[in-house]
């Protein structure tokens, strides 16, 4: 599966694309929906991280609606403030209290969405050439949206203990000028499942304080601990410092089509985020903030989360259980204690690109390790979401994966 270049074919139109068009890369997990929906066979689906369609709370959120964005609620279909609903930023204030991500309400904007958050920080932090210093592997929307401001990407390596803070150091020292924004997913880490330890993520914290950069910390799959002791968040570790800049959404834990997600930033910023967003949505769909509002007014998600978080783990294990008996002499693979994804790596080698469009006629999708690298350094990984199958389709799907590497690596 490649991503089409978006750029060539205008060029070839002549028409006068800004230099910025030339590093919009766009992602290669989102357009694995399109690519997916187009199929007609049966598909068992590793490859969007999306929560399983039984875990979306449809009937609560039906009725939700039909209270507050239904016929009587012509309000709800008005513009809403830019940064936020208040009944939902008063909601999240009440829900994240006592958690390691409480806060105030002068430091939420409500947001389309993490991706918006990411938008917003990248737009804020980096100039044409900055350095930027991402994961590696590191959530490709992430690396994605910091090339789309033209940043220059600097790639560290992840292990089982989240990034290596030591390699960071050194990487930047070598580079000989410091980073902007350090982007990390430090909880149940897209792409790899890795979690960064607390030592690690006070080391972090250091280094952004000795290199003034801003420590963009998102962080969507923190809420779906199912084994393990718990970590504090970045934001809590900063106890205020406005270099830390975090980035949440109700994707994960609710729903993803809802598209509502929040920034946890410095006041200072607010005004800032307001007039990025009044450039570039006005405000978040305000239905959607009023489903999620009636959500946690209601009480639905502590509940919600105790289920998913048992439900999860029980995919994850039968996830690992498969690949053992399937895969036990061809792959090894991460151990996360929470959040959706698993990530594979073969030895010997097999090239995951190649083996998309096998796997895809056997009836199994994944997403191909080098979608995780701007500089694609993992030809031989693939991640798998093991949240969105259970554990029946899931023997199916790596028995099919199975035959397809057999094909394609004989
Ligand atoms: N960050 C990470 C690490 C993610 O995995 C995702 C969703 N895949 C997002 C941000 C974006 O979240 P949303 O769908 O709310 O825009």
């Amino acid at each position: 599966m490649t991503i089409p270049d978006p750029v060539t074919p205008v060029r070839d139109q002549g028409l006068p694309l800004a230099s910025r068009a030339d590093q919009l890369v766009g992602s290669m997990i989102d357009s694995s929906t399109s690519l997916l929906a187009a199929q007609s066979h049966d598909i068992v689906r590793f490859a969007m991280g999306s929560p399983a369609a039984e875990a979306i709370p449809t009937k609560v959120l039906a009725a939700i609606g039909a209270e507050e964005v239904g016929e009587a609620s012509p309000d709800a279909f008005d513009y809403a403030a830019t940064e936020g609903d208040l009944p939902l930023r008063q909601a999240l204030l009440a829900e994240l209290e006592g958690t390691s991500d409480a806060t105030t309400l002068d430091r939420i904007t409500v947001t389309s969405g993490g991706m918006q958050g990411l938008d917003l920080a990248f737009k804020l932090f980096v100039d044409p050439g900055d350095l930027v210093t991402v994961e590696a592997p590191t959530y490709t929307n992430g690396s994605a949206t910091a090339l789309s401001y033209q940043a220059e990407l600097l790639e560290v390596p992840v292990d089982d203990d989240g990034m290596d803070v030591g390699a960071l150091e050194r990487l930047v020292d070598e580079a000989g000028r410091t980073p902007r924004v350090i982007y990390t997913v430090p909880t149940f880490q897209n792409p790899s499942g890795a979690t960064l330890t607390l030592e690690r993520r006070q080391r972090l914290l250091e280094l952004a304080r000795r290199w003034g950069s801003v420590l963009l910390d998102d962080d969507p799959y923190g809420m779906l601990r199912f084994a393990g002791d718990d970590v504090p968040t970045l934001h809590e570790l900063a106890d205020g410092d406005p270099l830390v800049f975090s980035v949440r959404t109700f994707s994960k834990t609710v729903a993803p089509g809802l598209r509502v997600g929040w920034v946890d930033t410095d006041p200072s910023l607010q005004p800032l985020l307001i007039n990025a967003k009044q450039a570039m949505d006005t405000c978040t769909n305000l239905p959607a903030q009023r489903l999620v509002t009636g959500f946690l007014a209601g009480g639905h998600l502590d509940e919600h989360l105790r289920t998913q978080r048992a439900e999860y783990r029980r995919r994850k294990e039968a996830m690992q259980d498969v690949l053992a008996s399937v895969f036990g002499d061809r792959a090894r693979w991460t151990d996360p204690e929470g959040g959706f994804f698993l990530w594979l790596t073969f030895d010997p080698a097999v090239d995951t690109e190649a083996l998309f469009p096998a796997a895809l006629e056997e009836g199994v999708a994944f997403i191909p390790g080098n979608a995780f690298s701007p500089s694609r350094l993992f030809p031989d990984a693939l991640r798998l979401c093991f949240a969105s199958t259970t554990p029946e389709r899931t023997r199916e799907g790596l028995e099919r994966l199975r035959r397809a590497v057999d094909r394609v690596a004989g």
